[in-house]
């Protein structure tokens, strides 16, 4: 083992980057999806894979965890705080606000929840120079918050906000079959037209944990400008390429989701639904042939390389992909242009 708790990594995982992966990631990183926070803002239950790390997960943090399995690689990144039922948002908030200060090479998204004054949300964004906002279902009033309309959770009146202050908004989205559900499709294009200078962000390659969900409803989103995507924590490669093969290369931004980076296994579409295949839930004994899962980055890794593969991509493109697309979004280079 390389690195003791939190989230450790074995030397077997250094092995598999350099073997499949050194000669595909560039050397910038622009990482589109970030968690920084501290797990005394969670006064409710801390989730678990907040519990099993330290207490302040902050930017250093982030750097020296990533290069441990990356070296040399340089980053910048959108960061926002880590989104649970019973946040104290103002903490979280206030927290990421001094990371961004002392470190120039994050952006941060507020996080909002829907009962936030819109002005309140305005002013706090202004105060702390943050470029935009990250809503989540679990803040939702329906039970079970994962059957929420993206309203319910990121109501019109901040949408406004964000088109007024030009924001992004990062979006989990939920129900069963995410972006092919027909009210997610109505609620993305009906907001994404009505309000054009907030820039939605669409996490998890529009949470394509299962890629057939995004692959039959990407045409839904068609022709609309203002419309990017994260690839974090996906780990199959059918979804990046629905991205890619509707929108280009310009609207995948690379994203990692520190730290559910460091869970070990990979997720898959099973049905109409997916499974994440941990050590948890998984037969490691040899009656299954000595499986060995590896970090969620690495299986990450593998999906994009897959993607670039089938999709014949260039350097140049993956270098778009990891760096290019989202320095564009924020115009990086005149805003800050912090690498480290
Ligand atoms: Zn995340």
């Amino acid at each position: 083992m390389t690195s003791e708790a939190p989230w450790p990594v074995l030397e077997s995982d250094l092995e598999f980057f350099q073997r499949e992966f050194d000669s595909f990631v560039p050397a910038r990183i622009f990482d589109a999806h970030n968690h920084l926070y501290r797990t005394a803002d969670f006064t409710a239950a801390v989730p678990s894979l907040a519990a099993s790390g330290p207490p302040v997960v902050d930017w250093p943090l982030y750097l020296a965890k990533m290069r441990e399995i990356m070296p040399g690689r340089r980053f910048a990144a959108l960061s926002f705080p880590y989104p649970a039922a019973g946040l104290d948002t103002a903490g979280a908030n206030e927290f990421l606000a001094g990371q961004c200060r002392r470190h120039p090479a994050t952006l941060g998204q507020m996080v909002v929840t829907p009962g936030m004054d819109p002005e309140f949300i305005r002013e706090t964004v202004r105060r702390h120079r943050f470029v935009g906002l990250k809503c989540y279902h679990l803040f939702s009033p329906r039970t079970p918050t994962w059957d929420s309309a993206v309203e319910e959770y990121m109501p019109e009146q901040l949408v406004r906000v964000a088109h007024e202050e030009g924001l992004s908004i990062t979006l989990h989205m939920v129900r069963s079959r995410a972006l092919s559900d027909p009210v997610n499709q109505e609620s993305i294009r009906r907001l994404a037209e009505r309000y054009p200078n907030a820039r939605w962000i669409l996490a998890h390659a529009a949470r394509g944990f299962n890629v057939h969900h995004t692959i039959g409803g990407i045409a839904s989103l068609r022709g609309l400008p203002n419309v990017w995507f994260d690839t974090s924590a996906v780990t199959e490669a059918g979804a990046f390429e629905a991205i890619v093969r509707e929108f280009g290369i310009s609207r995948i931004l690379f994203g990692a989701d520190f730290p559910v980076t460091h869970l070990r296994g990979r997720c898959v579409a099973i049905g109409d639904s997916f499974l994440w295949l941990t050590p948890e839930n998984l037969r490691l004994d040899a009656a299954y042939g000595n499986i060995r899962p590896v970090l969620v980055l690495l299986e990450s890794l593998r999906a994009h390389k897959q993607a670039a593969w089938n999709l014949k991509l260039s350097d140049g493109e993956i270098e778009k992909m990891f760096w290019d697309n989202a320095a564009d979004l924020y115009g990086y280079q005149e805003r800050t242009g912090a690498i480290e």
